[in-house]
């Protein structure tokens, strides 16, 4: 009997020893986890083997199953100048998908907001780390998305077509796989959150109708981490929704300055204001014919008048009319929907026989004249 309580006894400070070990263990690597130099050991496994993901100086690697073969599995630590915090690696592992996370930025420089998902790659037969953009997932799966239910936000600066709310972001109707169009054909998307600062829908009704928003006041920089207001409007040489810092700011570090230069008066800002906000419903005709409004009003060069007309016209509208006469026309390449292919009267406006979609903006900007 005693031998016996012994035994137990024994077993029990053996358990007690293993368990105080694991405790001693597990704050000594909570406490690396936080030292600089020293790394942190996820608590998750590799989507691969099965086997232990440690941090390094660049990647999360797997370090294989005790006693076998590292598998190769590894991921950047800071995808597009965002480092993951080392809860979000475990959760990326855990469930092969994290975000919509904010913060990254394009090789351009410029902020964006993605999903992030580990996606097994045939290729290498091991899984590696994607982002995954709402409207190339659809893109991707052939999903076709349903505007029918929603309100168009405003017509798309590159190619006229509606804007609709999408996931975390405002894309063009043709950005994305839709029952009329299951081939995205342009590529018009901006961010409902950029830079932490939330862009309400009537501040992308505005964006589109007059290419610019109201002064917004929440953006936080990633380099700096400082607030800073800025202005979001269409950039129609890059294609893009960039920002436009106000004069004031100017002398802080953050805004470039080239973008600065342009920027309006505060003055002209607050007119457009009233004027947009007063004729929500009416935007979209009255944008070609509203003075105030920066882009309208512009005068098409002779070529250009061939095709649209030589009324002055705001920016945004001569894009969607050159679309109606390349619709109404069949210019549209029939195996490259994305190109399009000069008549006699567009080949003087193009400078040449087939032109993208993509250039289309640019080529506008080279016709039109205040
Ligand atoms: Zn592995
Ligand atoms: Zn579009």
């Amino acid at each position: 009997q005693m031998e016996k309580g012994q035994l137990s006894r024994d077993t029990f400070m053996k358990e007690i020893a293993a368990m105080t070990e694991h405790i001693v263990k597990k704050a000594k690597e909570y406490d690396r986890d936080t030292v600089p130099g020293d790394y942190a050991t996820l608590q998750t496994p590799c989507p691969n083997c099965g086997g232990v993901v440690k941090e390094n100086y660049r990647r999360y690697t797997c370090t294989g199953k005790p006693g076998a073969e590292p598998c190769g599995f590894s991921f950047g630590k800071s995808p597009a100048g965002r480092t993951f915090e080392v809860a979000e690696a475990e959760s990326l592992l855990a469930t092969k998908h994290i975000g919509p996370l904010e913060g990254f930025r394009s090789k351009a420089g410029w902020p964006f907001t993605a999903e992030i998902v580990i996606k097994h790659d045939e290729e290498t037969n091991n899984w590696k780390l994607e982002f995954d953009f709402g409207d190339d997932k659809n893109a991707d799966t052939g999903e076709i998305v349903d505007f029918s239910q929603q309100d168009t936000v405003g017509p798309c600066p590159v190619c006229g077509a509606p804007v609709f709310e999408h996931g975390s972001n405002y894309v063009c109707e043709k950005a994305v796989p839709t029952v009329a169009q299951p081939t995205p054909s342009c590529t018009f998307k901006t961010g409902k959150i950029i830079l932490q600062q939330p862009v309400e829908r009537e501040q992308i009704e505005k964006l589109l109708a007059t290419g610019k928003t109201d002064l917004l006041d929440k953006f936080v920089s990633m380099r700096t981490r400082r607030a800073f207001k800025a202005f979001l409007v269409w950039n129609k040489d890059e294609g893009k929704v960039t920002f436009e810092f106000a004069p004031r700011e100017g002398g802080s570090k953050f805004p470039p300055r080239k973008t600065f230069s342009k920027a309006a008066p505060a003055k002209k800002v607050a007119a457009k204001k009233s004027a947009a906000a007063k004729t929500p419903a009416a935007k979209k005709a009255a944008a070609p014919k509203a003075p105030r409004k920066p882009g309208a009003g512009l005068k098409p060069s002779e070529a250009l008048a061939a095709v649209i007309g030589a009324e002055p016209v705001a920016r945004t509208e001569v894009i969607k009319k050159l679309w109606d006469y390349i619709k109404a026309n069949g210019l549209q390449d029939a195996t490259n929907k994305r190109a399009i292919n000069a008549d006699a009267k567009l080949k003087p406006v193009f400078g040449k026989d087939q032109v993208t979609m993509f250039e289309l903006a640019g080529i506008v900007g080279k016709h039109l004249s205040a």
